[in-house]
């Protein structure tokens, strides 16, 4: 490969090549077809390959860079290095509320702000002007950070905003991504020490697959409102598990969608609206993260009970500073030990186990495949219903993209039941 345009379908819209690209000619932009972002190139490209180099899409070496960043080989097989499994939540009632799990998140970037640990934090929120976009940026004060509470179910280049971190005269920073977005980072970080340096606190959040731009377009299509509409878009709100979305109108009116008909409306139905890349994906925990954080999925949280977060702390610094929380900010639970690492591995286990036929049916439609050297060797035997499965879910991909069913699907599924 010659430059990141070549990269293609195995292209996580993650941003790094264009947060590094040394003469900032990489942009990204959307693909309107598949819904995601993809890398253009404006301007003459001297070839130096670093795109290629820090691209996640093409590669993630789990074993190399885990002995980077840990210094040693995962502790366990499936998690990866971990310290300690929590369960927690923010003491303040409006952030918990307002954030999409505990509010973990935010809670502990507003004490690293406050403590001068980081002069910054890599964040995302919703565009102002264009309210169905996404923008990653530095946010130095509480308020900003305030401003990017919450999931966005949608495409996110957020390492495109790393270039403000190396052009900043600030020192420390933390960094909130996705999987890919962490793989990204950390390949980048073996390129550039200096990035390594400023960057002190890696937040991954959990992640099953991504979601296309195509969600949220059915998604309003299905409710008859034109994009142009739209004048605010909370992906996940709300005091209890899993939450609603909340789509304001210029018009002033409101429509709240549970979280559950959501997802089953772009992922459960005929389409599945994600990318062909994240079907490769191995990695739901963020595996190369200093500390993991997803939903209170344990099944004793979710009963009636106010939004929680599960953390994995995996360096002894993260350890330390979920630690200093507790109490003052944030109400911290022990997951009992053996209990919550068998969930956690269960969840992460099923993603692992379906990585070959994934890939098998992705390869069999012609479709290139990243590389993550390692074996999957914990893998058990194959079913031919888990490549059933994945070919199912390959086709409902594909579908998703075929704008013109659209009127045939939206007559199958009731929103309101
Ligand atoms: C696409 C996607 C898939 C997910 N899948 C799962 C899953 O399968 N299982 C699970 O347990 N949890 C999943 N999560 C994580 C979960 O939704 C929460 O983000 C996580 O539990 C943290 O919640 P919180 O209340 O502590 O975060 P908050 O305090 O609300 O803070 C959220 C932080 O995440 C950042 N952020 C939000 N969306 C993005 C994004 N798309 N890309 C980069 N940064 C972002 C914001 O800038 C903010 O700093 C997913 C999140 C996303 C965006």
């Amino acid at each position: 490969m010659k430059n990141i345009t070549e990269v293609k379908d195995l292209c996580t819209g993650c941003g790094t090549c264009a947060g590094l690209c040394p003469q900032n000619i990489i942009k990204m932009e959307i693909d309107q077809k598949k819904g995601t972002y993809v890398p253009i190139i404006k301007g003459e490209c001297n070839e130096c390959m670093i795109c290629i180099k820090v691209c996640p899409g093409i590669a993630v070496n789990f074993e190399e860079l885990n002995e980077f960043v840990f210094q040693e080989k995962p502790k366990d097989i499936i998690l990866g290095t971990y310290k300690n499994i929590y369960v927690g939540h923010s003491l303040n009632e409006k952030l918990r509320s307002e954030s999409s799990s505990g509010g973990v998140v935010l809670q502990l970037l507003l004490s690293l702000l406050d403590g001068k640990i980081i002069d910054g934090a890599l964040v995302t929120r919703m565009s102002k002007n264009d309210p169905l976009k996404p923008e990653a940026f530095i946010a130095t004060t509480k308020d900003e950070l305030i401003d990017a509470i919450g999931s966005k179910y949608c495409p996110v280049p957020a390492n495109v905003a790393l270039n403000e971190i190396l052009n900043s005269n600030f020192k420390k920073f933390a960094v909130v991504g996705l999987p890919c977005h962490i793989h990204g980072l950390r390949k980048a970080e073996r390129l550039k020490k200096e990035l390594k340096e400023k960057i002190v606190l890696h937040i991954g959040l959990f992640c099953s697959y991504g979601i296309t731009f195509l969600a949220t377009q059915y998604l309003l299509y299905k409710l008859g409102i034109a994009e142009e509409e739209v004048k605010e878009m909370v992906y996940r709100t709300g005091d209890f598990p899993p939450g609603y979305m909340i789509i304001k109108c210029m018009n002033g009116s409101t429509k709240k969608v549970s979280h559950v008909k959501f997802w089953n409306l772009v992922f459960n139905h005929l389409i599945f609206c994600s990318s062909k890349r994240c079907m490769a994906c191995r990695d739901q925990t963020c595996e190369l993260a200093d500390i993991s954080i997803g939903s209170g999925w344990f099944p004793y949280l979710q009963y009636n009970l106010k939004n929680h977060s599960l953390i994995i702390t995996r360096s002894e610094f993260a350890d330390r500073m979920i630690k200093r929380l507790n109490g003052s900010e944030m109400k911290m639970l022990r997951v009992e030990g053996k209990n919550g690492l068998k969930r956690l591995q269960e969840m992460e286990k099923f993603k692992r186990d379906f990585l070959k036929p994934n890939t098998g049916i992705l390869k069999l439609f012609g479709n290139k495949v990243p590389s993550y050297g390692v074996s999957s060797s914990k893998e058990k035997r194959i079913s031919t219903g888990m490549y059933v499965w994945s070919l199912v879910r390959y086709i409902k991909t594909e579908l998703s993209t075929k704008k013109y069913l659209w009127p045939i699907f939206k007559f199958f599924q009731n929103l309101d039941k």
